[in-house]
């Protein structure tokens, strides 16, 4: 695998790559399975696959944990040769923003809800990165996990709406064995919150009984769900949100297909989301 870490060797690399199908996937490292799942499909699709990491200042609040993020460059290289990636782009905040950096902003609507309005002006840090990441790399294809469902919505929406040839493909979300979804962010966990985590799945499975089955309106099923993890001890809910799964505007019932449930919980000090469509 190729490393670059300035904008220079990448550019003067992909200059000589003509003909090939460029694979991007974004990640802000400390890997796991999730990531790799996204390389893994990225491999099968495309002859070229460069993955970059890097920890975005931009979609960090003040509060947030820009800091502490988890970093292991040398473990992400291993798991990185394992499925062959092509290129690992890892470049400095100075390299990604040299200046100011050309702020894009993220639909309104979409972020409306949700993570957008729990974490202000993150969207527009994700949509300026990916969009910087797209002008340099000009893949054919960018890959984007679905366990960030907004955020795949958001990027969809902005590759739209700048006509961007570049098709965005959303994967599915991998999860541990208990049903936790896979994030960098678990490693924050202790023991005991480990296993309170399983919280935002259990709720989701919960949201989708009572929508799909027993018929309650998204009012009363929200509030069924809240009554019921604010008894699970150091989880704290962030918000729930039951939504139209194509453009996150609310919903009263259940629709086939067509609905989303959203979650970010609490467990201790750390924040972690979840998500169904259904
Ligand atoms: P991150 O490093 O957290 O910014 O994630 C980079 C990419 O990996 C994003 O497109 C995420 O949605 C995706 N991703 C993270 N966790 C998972 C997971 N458990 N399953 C599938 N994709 C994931």
């Amino acid at each position: 695998m190729l490393v670059f870490t300035t904008v220079q060797q990448l550019t003067s690399f992909l200059k000589k790559q003509t003909g090939q199908k460029i694979g991007l996937v974004p990640t802000m490292g400390y890997l796991h399975q999730g990531h790799l799942s996204l390389v893994k499909k990225a491999k099968k699709e495309c002859t070229l696959v460069i993955v970059s990491i890097f920890v975005n200042p931009l979609q960090f609040g003040p509060q947030e944990d820009l800091v502490k993020y988890p970093r292991n460059l040398e473990q992400d290289k291993k798991m990185l040769n394992k499925v062959k990636a092509d290129v690992l782009f890892f470049p400095s905040v100075q390299e990604m923003y040299p200046g100011k950096p050309q702020k894009v902003l993220a639909d309104k609507k979409i972020t409306a809800l949700a993570c957008g309005s729990k974490r202000p002006g993150h969207f527009d840090g994700v949509t300026t990165v990916v969009y910087r990441l797209f002008e340099l790399v000009k893949p054919t294809a960018a890959y984007f996990g679905l366990k960030d469902y907004q955020q795949y919505l958001v990027i969809k929406k902005m590759v739209a709406s700048k006509k961007l040839p570049i098709n965005i493909i959303g994967c599915p979300i991998i999860r541990e064995r208990d049903g936790v979804a896979k994030s960098s962010r678990n490693i924050y966990l202790n023991k005991q919150e480990r296993r309170q985590a399983r919280s935002l799945s259990q709720t989701i499975e919960l949201a989708e009984k009572l929508l799909k089955k027993k018929k309650l309106s998204v009012f009363q099923t929200k509030k069924t769900l809240v009554t019921l993890v604010e008894k699970t001890p150091l989880v704290k809910i962030d918000y729930i949100e039951i939504l139209n799964a194509d453009n996150l505007q609310p919903l009263k019932k259940y629709l086939p297909q067509k609905t989303v449930i959203l979650l970010a919980f609490y467990v201790g000090k750390t924040r972690l989301i979840d998500n169904k469509r259904f």
